[in-house]
């Protein structure tokens, strides 16, 4: 039995999120998540919202909402969804939490004291109409390079020049058009980043276990051009954590926020501490999954995220942590934080021939997911054709094949003919009589090397090809039940049928504890018709197969999945095409 803290890469609170974002993180940190308790390890599964920055003050007032007020109802419309897509969290947390903005103020004290902050001073836009310093994607004007009139301040979307805010021919304001700008002095703090490139690059480098894909990423931004650089993490903005060295004010500093990016990571450990508040628990028992030197000595931390994630997370996270570690180890203080075992990170998922836009409301998004078909569906679909080596593309045809064969013909239907055979020849509980042969010993044989094919599978976190396993398991289910007929065996030799539909119900419940990390509702029905709360993991596959005794009662499940037809694929591929409404 081990210990295992889980981290999905926290959603941003403006809006629902698409089927991309799932299964960029959420959706596979669930699977593994599930996966391990399922097999009885330990584990803190962790999410939050992401509250921070100007894209949520902008959210807000769009929708004429105080930012407060919009984060409030924001968090509960994902974490109703989160819920509803079956995602296990321990705690679904906020970023904007009493808890992450203590530890956000400890953490930069501590790297102050480390001497790992620096002040700089900066010219920045202010806007006499706003009353707000302007972050340069928030001024826009017309392009010196190509004339295009509505240029950002960092870069020109029709002709790609990067910019300066100060380029700009006709600055003006983007949140209210005034164009009575001027530039102004401001101070901000620098986390002295290119100060622990050696570390940093040192730490990468012990992680030999890691994926190309995750190492690489982190070796480009810590070599290429002028190497890591030091990074801005205060802003002068409203919303966010004040900014304070620990408790105590932060002289110069005052009125300004930390960046979003500092203070979301952070939300990871904070969340933790949110979940012991929230279910009446001590320090110490949320302390024992973050702190080495209060009991974390042992835990194994994994994070799941999509790719463009990947730089804050192997460099700028692990900063905060190293840095602060570093000091309080000179300093002599005993705390010591956690730093990630493990990412895992994923490419992206295209739609349909083209991107998911949330802007233009192009692809599915998860509301919309839930209410045409049950999270399972979506689930396997996606788990199944996870961007894990590559990006990946959902089609409609691709899904309704997806669920029709796996889901419905094979999974669906071996539970479906066993229980109502079942049910006609023998009665709703499981036939005495009868033994186990060559035939039974062959599929036990070949489950047993599958079982531990997809244990190996799950442990490495390889969705796709769990996900390949797993159907494999259902199919030889299948094979053997078509194979022994036991419709036909029943007519000669009712003794032997009756040891073919045992095997049988006792294979409903095995696919339901292996099930259940990828299609948890589903699994849950299956159970329910088995009538059994056993749900303990196949180690032996031969003594799985007898957990369901001779007169064990069950009842016969409504259908499991049903197929999609051509009618309803063509109609939600015209829906989702674009606009969302
Ligand atoms: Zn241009």
């Amino acid at each position: 039995m081990a210990r295992i803290l889980i981290t999905s890469a926290i959603p941003y609170i403006n809006g629902i999120k698409h089927l991309g974002n799932l299964i960029g993180s959420q959706l596979p940190a669930d699977l593994y998540a599930r996966y391990l308790r399922g097999r009885g390890n330990e584990v803190m599964f962790l999410c939050a919202t992401d509250e921070h920055g100007t894209p949520a003050e902008l959210a807000a007032a769009k929708a004429g909402k105080p930012v407060a007020e919009y984060c409030a109802d924001m968090y509960e419309v994902q974490a109703d969804i989160a819920k509803r897509f079956g995602m296990s969290f321990d705690h679904f947390g906020r970023s904007s939490s009493e808890q992450n903005k203590t530890l956000t103020q400890h953490f930069a004290g501590k790297l102050d004291d480390a001497g790992l902050i620096r002040e700089v001073s900066e010219k920045q836009v202010y806007s006499n109409a706003d009353g707000r310093f302007l972050p340069d994607r928030y001024i826009e004007g017309t392009c010196p390079n190509c004339g295009y009139e509505r240029a950002r301040g960092d870069q020109c979307e029709n002709c790609t020049k990067q910019l300066d805010p100060t380029d700009l021919i006709e600055p003006r304001s983007a949140i209210s058009g005034s164009t009575d700008l001027e530039v102004r002095e401001t101070k901000h703090l620098y986390l002295r980043q290119s100060a622990m490139k050696d570390q940093l690059d040192a730490w990468i480098d012990s992680k030999n276990d890691w994926p190309i894909l995750t190492t690489s990423i982190a070796k480009k931004w810590l070599h290429d051009g002028d190497g890591l650089q030091d990074r801005g993490i205060t802003r002068d903005l409203d919303w966010g954590v004040p900014v304070k060295k620990g408790d105590q004010d932060w002289p110069g500093m005052e009125g300004k926020v930390f960046y979003v990016w500092f203070d979301a990571p952070i939300e990871y450990i904070a969340c933790a501490k949110e979940w012991a508040d929230a279910n009446g628990r001590t320090d110490a028992d949320w302390e024992r999954w973050w702190r080495t030197d209060k009991g974390a000595d042992d835990v194994r931390y994994v994070q799941f995220m999509g790719k463009d994630n990947v730089p804050f997370h192997t460099l700028s996270f692990p900063a905060t942590i190293l840095g602060t570690n570093t000091y309080n180890e000179e300093s002599g203080s005993s705390e010591r934080w956690k730093l990630v075992d493990y990412i895992k990170s994923f490419n992206y998922l295209n739609y349909d021939g083209g991107q998911f836009s949330t802007s233009q409301g192009r692809g599915v998004f998860m509301d919309q997911a839930l209410e045409i078909l049950p999270a399972d569906y979506w689930r396997w679909w996606l788990l199944s054709h996870a961007p894990e080596s590559s990006d990946s593309e959902f089609t409609w045809e691709n899904f309704q094949q997806s669920v029709n064969k796996d889901l419905a013909d094979v999974l669906g239907n071996f539970v479906s003919r066993i229980t109502k055979f079942c049910r006609s020849k023998f009665g709703e509980a499981v036939p005495e009589g009868g033994a186990y042969g060559d035939r039974e010993q062959a599929l036990i044989d070949e489950l047993t090397k599958r079982v531990r094919a997809y244990e190996g599978h799950m442990e490495a976190m390889e969705v796709r090809k769990s996900a390949q396993e797993l159907r494999a398991i259902w199919v030889a289910g299948n094979e053997y039940l078509q194979d022994a007929a036991p419709w036909s065996t029943f007519k000669e030799d009712p003794e032997q049928a009756a040891a073919q539909v045992r095997l049988g119900l006792n294979l409903i419940r095995l696919y339901a504890v292996l099930s259940a990390p990828f299609i948890p509702e589903a699994s849950a029905k299956m159970l329910s018709a088995m009538n059994t709360l056993d749900t303990s993991w196949p180690d032996d596959v031969a003594a799985a197969m007898g957990a369901l005794p001779s007169g064990h009662t069950f009842t016969v499940p409504d259908v499991l999945f049903a197929k999609i037809t051509d009618e309803q694929r063509e109609e939600w591929q015209s829906r989702f095409a674009g606009q969302r409404d």
